[in-house]
């Protein structure tokens, strides 16, 4: 059975170089690009109208019918999935005081960074289970307790929830035939980081060098079952939680 894909957030970022990615190593693959907006995503739809390994289809993480209907989605397409990427993220603040984050910005970071992946995971388990799939959750260095260094309260509490929620999935993972995987994509020159198109800026990488580092280190590691439960840097490193 040819390998499928199915990334969420495919239209920009480091999800879009995902697909291109993807598209350059396998040529047999399936790839569903899940985005939110297809009218916007118009590099995506090029992609997708020159490649026919390529499904466009419509994922709003935070609405559970959209979720659900990438199940079925995939389901008139595939009868089962070999590997998810929870890629899609929203960083709400920049540099608030935690004392004055706004609860709308914590909910809005739980929906998207926290149950929209693990929504998307319930949906896309059946799937995965009939392939021994993997589900990697990008997540962040502000997710982790021991490194975050004090920024960005919501969006590290929502990160710092996918990652128990990905050793939750691994411990519960029936004779260990999904595997579950945190990813860090490492500090990633994105439309959430315009402050790394600055002048000076701290080092950073690609897009395009974070979505292929994290499939030769990860995704197409020479032993994924051995990544289940553990949160992994774009290099292949452990990561503090
Ligand atoms: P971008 O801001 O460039 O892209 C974010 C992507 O997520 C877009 O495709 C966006 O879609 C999608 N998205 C946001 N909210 C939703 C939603 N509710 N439903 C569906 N899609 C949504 O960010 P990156 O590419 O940098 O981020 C990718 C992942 O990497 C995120 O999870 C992020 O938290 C994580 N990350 C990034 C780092 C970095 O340095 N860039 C560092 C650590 C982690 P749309 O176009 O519709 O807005």
């Amino acid at each position: 059975m040819p390998p499928t894909f199915l990334i969420s957030g495919a239209g920009r970022g480091i999800g879009l170089s995902f697909v291109k990615a993807l598209l350059s190593r396998d040529d047999a693959c399936t790839i569903f690009a899940g985005v939110r907006n297809i009218a916007t995503a118009t590099e995506l739809q090029a992609i997708a109208k020159a490649d026919k390994r390529v499904i466009v289809f419509p994922l709003d993480m935070d609405d559970e019918g959209s979720i659900q209907n990438a199940a079925r989605v995939l389901a008139s397409r595939s009868p089962s999935l070999s590997v998810l990427i929870n890629n899609a993220g929203f960083a709400p603040e920049k540099t608030t005081p935690a004392a004055s984050v706004r609860s709308r910005d914590f909910i809005q970071a739980f929906r998207t960074n926290t149950l929209g992946p693990i929504l998307l995971i319930q949906f896309m388990l059946p799937f995965l289970e009939k392939s021994g799939g993997l589900v990697v959750n990008i997540s962040s260095l502000l997710g982790s307790i021991q490194v975050n260094p004090g920024r960005q309260v919501a969006y590290a509490v929502s990160k710092a929830g996918l990652n128990m929620a990905t050793t939750i999935f691994q411990k519960q993972s029936k004779e260990k035939n999904v595997t579950f995987v945190a990813a860090h994509p490492g500090t990633v020159a994105t439309d959430m980081r315009p402050d790394l198109r600055q002048p000076g800026a701290m080092p950073h990488i690609t897009a395009d060098e974070s979505a292929q580092a994290i499939l030769t280190n990860i995704v197409f590691s020479d032993d994924v079952t051995a990544l289940g439960g553990r949160f992994i840097t774009w290099e292949g490193k452990d990561m503090l939680w």
